[in-house]
C-alpha cells in the first residue's frame, strides 16, 4: 500500500513503526458510513486499549485518549509535551453522557448544550468522581464537548468513551487543521491518526464555565458571546481573555489553565501590525527592505480587501486569510503553519475586528505574536 497514500475514493490504512494512519477520503458520502464504521473499528479499539489516536473534528484536530482511563489520559501529555495542570476536553457523541460524567448541571447549561450540540462549543462543568483528575488537570471541573464532524462522531459511538481530546499539535504550536499538517506534526508520537480533509472552523471550541453564577466565556470561539445570550441572557467574558484587560495588567489570572501558556506560535516572529491599511502597508514594506538587509525573510498576512493593495506597493510575500472572518478563522492556523515551512523568519499580520469569531481570531493570533502589536499612525 501506497505510503499515507489513498485507495480509490475510499479508505486507506498505513502503517509505520509507530503510526497507524488512516486517510479517509473527503469524497466519502453519507452512504459510505458503513465503510467508514468499518475502516475506524481498529482505531476504536486502540482508544478502548489505552492508546492515543488523533481523529478529525469540525474544529482542530484532536489527539484522544479514553478519557476515563488515567494512563491514556497521561499519553496525551506525554505527546504533546503538554504541562499536566491543562486540562483535557471529553469529546462525548450522545446527552445521557452528561449526568455520567457531570452533576449539578443547571438549566443554562442544557440549554446551551441542547442549542449548540453537536458543535464548536465546549461546557465546564463540576466532575463526578469518574473522570480522573489526570484527565482535568487536577480540577474539580470538566470540559465537555459533543463535536458535529461526521467522522468524529462515529469514532467516539464506536469507542463507547468519552475520549479526552486537546488540539493535536505539541504544547505551544499552533492547532494542525488539515490532514498534511497534522501527520507532519504528530507522525511517530501517536498510535494512530485519522485524517478526513480540512477542520471547517480552523479554531478551537468556545469554553462556556457553567459552575458559577454567570455563564463565563473562558475562550473565545465560532459559537460567540451574542449567540449564547440569546439563548441563556447575561454571559460574561473571563476577564483574563480581554487582550487589552491582560497586556494592562499581569496579575489576572486566566481561568482556563490553558490560556496561560504561550501558545499558538509558528517559529517565525509574529508581529501584529494595526493602523489605517495605507500606513501599515508602508510601515511593513519599510520592514521587509530592512529586514531582507538582514537576511531575514518577510512575509504579510491579510484580509482578501486589502490584498491588491500590497501588490501596487510592490510587496509580493503576500498571503489572504480570506474575504470574512469566518474564512480568516479557517485559513489561520494553516496559514501560520504553511509560511513556517516555506522559511519566513518575520510575519506581519493586519488585526480584525472583534465582532463575531473576530474576538477569536484576535485571541489567537495576539497569543501567536506573544502579544507584540506595532501601532501604526
Ligand atoms: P485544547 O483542547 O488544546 O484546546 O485545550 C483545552 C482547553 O480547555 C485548555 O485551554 C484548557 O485550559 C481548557 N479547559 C479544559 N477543561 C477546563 C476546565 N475544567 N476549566 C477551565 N478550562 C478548561
Ligand atoms: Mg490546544
Amino acid at each position: 500500500m501506497a505510503k499515507d497514500g489513498f485507495k480509490g475514493l475510499g479508505v486507506s490504512s498505513v502503517s509505520n513503526k509507530d503510526t497507524e494512519i488512516l486517510r479517509i477520503s473527503e469524497g466519502l458520502k453519507v452512504e459510505d458510513e458503513k465503510r467508514i464504521k468499518d475502516s475506524l473499528k481498529s482505531y476504536a479499539k486502540m482508544i478502548n486499549d489505552g492508546k492515543t489516536v488523533i481523529f478529525p473534528t469540525e474544529t482542530v484536530y484532536g489527539l484522544g485518549a479514553d478519557g476515563l482511563n488515567e494512563k491514556a489520559a497521561e499519553k496525551i501529555y506525554l505527546a504533546k509535551g503538554r504541562p499536566s495542570d491543562n486540562p483535557l476536553i471529553l469529546h462525548i457523541d450522545r446527552f445521557d453522557w452528561i449526568d455520567k460524567l457531570a452533576y449539578d448541571v443547571s438549566d443554562k447549561a442544557w440549554a446551551v448544550m441542547k442549542k449548540f450540540w453537536p458543535g464548536p462549543l465546549t461546557v465546564v462543568l463540576q466532575k463526578r468522581d469518574v473522570v480522573p483528575y489526570k484527565t482535568s488537570g487536577g480540577l474539580d471541573t470538566i470540559g465537555i464537548r459533543m463535536p458535529s464532524n461526521k467522522v468524529a462522531s462515529i469514532f467516539i459511538n464506536l469507542a463507547d468513551t468519552p475520549i479526552a481530546a486537546p488540539s493535536a499539535n505539541i504544547s505551544g504550536r499552533p492547532s494542525p487543521t488539515t490532514p498534511e499538517h497534522v501527520i507532519s506534526e504528530m507522525k511517530g508520537r501517536v498510535d494512530g491518526i485519522v485524517t478526513w480533509g480540512d477542520c471547517s472552523y480552523g479554531i478551537e471550541s468556545t469554553i462556556v464555565d457553567f459552575t458559577g453564577d454567570t455563564p463565563t466565556i473562558l475562550r473565545p470561539g465560532a459559537i460567540t458571546i451574542g449567540m449564547l445570550k440569546e439563548v441563556v441572557g447575561d454571559v460574561v467574558y473571563d476577564k483574563a481573555i480581554d487582550p487589552k484587560k491582560r497586556l494592562d495588567d499581569e496579575n489576572i489570572v486566566a481561568k482556563a489553565p490553558g490560556m496561560k501558556y504561550t501558545h499558538y506560535s509558528p517559529k517565525a516572529d509574529v508581529v501584529i501590525v494595526s493602523g489605517e491599511a495605507e500606513k501599515c502597508v508602508n510601515w511593513i514594506r519599510e520592514k521587509t527592505v530592512e529586514n531582507s538587509k538582514k537576511d531575514l525573510k518577510t512575509a504579510v498576512m491579510c484580509k482578501q480587501e486589502n490584498f491588491s493593495l500590497y501588490m501596487e506597493n510592490n510587496l509580493s510575500e503576500i498571503y489572504s486569510l480570506g474575504r470574512n472572518n469566518n474564512e480568516v478563522a479557517k485559513n489561520l492556523f494553516k496559514t501560520l503553519i504553511n509560511l513556517d515551512d516555506m522559511g519566513y523568519d518575520v510575519i506581519y499580520s493586519e488585526d480584525f475586528t472583534d465582532e463575531g469569531v473576530g474576538m477569536a481570531i484576535m485571541n489567537r493570533l495576539l497569543k501567536s505574536a506573544g502579544y507584540n502589536v506595532q501601532k501604526v499612525r
